[in-house]
């Protein structure tokens, strides 16, 4: 259950209300939600009488008795959607951004010539890892912090936007000067941990589907940064894993579309971890847009064949204003506006 407060209730009001909820058997957790105090509980089925009781107290707005795991995230509390902005581009809300860039920050030239390219196709945020998770500890593991440093010089003399991934609670402050959103990695989907201090560094928040999670746990996901204060929060569908092993991973349309069903949060949808080959980029990518995402999320390197990771699956960022222009019609198609 969720129960909004009245926006000039007095403390001692919100405590009434908190130790009624208390009594009727539940663990409350208070929250912010835009400036106005909501109160969170998960549990039993709540009574029509209880329902009244709880309307009828002077600080109570409303009462939205939610049964699933994810409140905040649902329509049943907000029926319409989002709009989150990364860098002040709004994404969600008929809003569609697409994200480029790298998948890792090798070179200082490297990262430079991949905004610049992507941002004359039109790109406001550009995307790149400066630490990666690795599945072999001998791989390349990322710039660290040079990376970010390198993000924050290609910001400052082209202005564009950063996405960009933060591994542990530890790397939250140093990404978040940088990076106008943080990435919580599929790997990552469910630290709990994570998840909460990322939420409380004041920045927006893509969430990668963890390839083995449902999408009840991605959701449940997301409701731990909302709860911990972040309501900016982007969902992105990546693929998950399944018998199938042709592709990197089997993107899931059905999950775009339930995720964009039961929340009001905005999806996006990475096509390049799905697919782990370039030349399955663009269908994959039109299977979102198709399936209602609100952006997309796109590896490009400015030289693809001596990429560092994941060298198979990123266009040349010479490509990408002609793999925008083969995408617009559809997204228009979808009323959405590419701005
Ligand atoms: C990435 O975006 O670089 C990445 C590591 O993706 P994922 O967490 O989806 O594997
Ligand atoms: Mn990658």
């Amino acid at each position: 259950m969720l129960i909004a407060i009245k926006p000039d209730a007095k403390p001692a009001e919100i405590e009434a209300v908190r130790d009624r909820v208390t009594g009727l058997g539940y663990d409350p957790r208070v929250m912010r939600w835009f400036r106005r105090t909501v109160i969170g509980a998960a549990g039993n089925h709540l009574s029509a009488d209880a329902t009244r009781m709880l309307r009828s107290m002077v600080s109570v707005e409303d009462v939205f008795p939610i049964e699933k795991r994810y409140q905040l995230g649902s329509r049943d509390f907000q029926p319409q959607d989002s709009v989150v902005r990364i860098g002040g581009h709004p994404v969600g809300g008929g809003h569609f951004q697409i994200i480029a860039g790298p998948c890792a920050i090798e070179e200082r030239w490297q990262i430079r010539r991949s905004a610049e390219d992507v941002m004359r196709a039109g790109i406001r945020i550009l995307r790149g890892g400066a630490f990666k998770p690795r599945t072999s500890p001998y791989d390349f593991q990322g710039l660290g912090e040079e990376g970010l440093d390198l993000l924050a010089e290609v910001k400052a003399e082209l202005g564009i936007a950063i996405v960009t991934e933060v591994l542990g609670a530890d790397q939250v402050p140093a990404v978040a000067r940088v990076a106008d959103a943080l990435q919580i990695g599929a790997r990552n989907c469910q630290n709990y941990h994570l998840l909460a201090a990322a939420a409380q560094a004041g920045r927006p928040v893509l969430l990668k589907r963890g390839m083995g999670a449902t999408v009840e746990e991605w959701l449940g996901a997301a409701e731990y940064l909302l709860v911990n204060g972040c309501t900016d929060v982007v969902l992105c569908e990546r693929g998950i894993r399944t018998f199938e092993n042709a592709t990197r991973s089997t993107l899931d349309v059905g999950a775009v579309a339930l995720a964009k069903a039961e929340t009001h949060l905005p999806v996006i949808v990475d096509p390049s971890h799905a697919a782990g080959r370039r030349d399955l980029v663009e269908p994959l990518a039109r299977a979102g847009i198709a399936a209602g995402a609100d952006g997309l999320i796109i590896e490009a390197h400015p030289m693809p064949q001596v990429a560092r990771c994941d060298a198979a699956q990123q266009i040349p960022t010479s490509d990408f204003a002609q793999l925008v222009s083969n995408l617009r019609p559809l997204i228009d198609a979808m009323g959405k506006r590419l701005v």
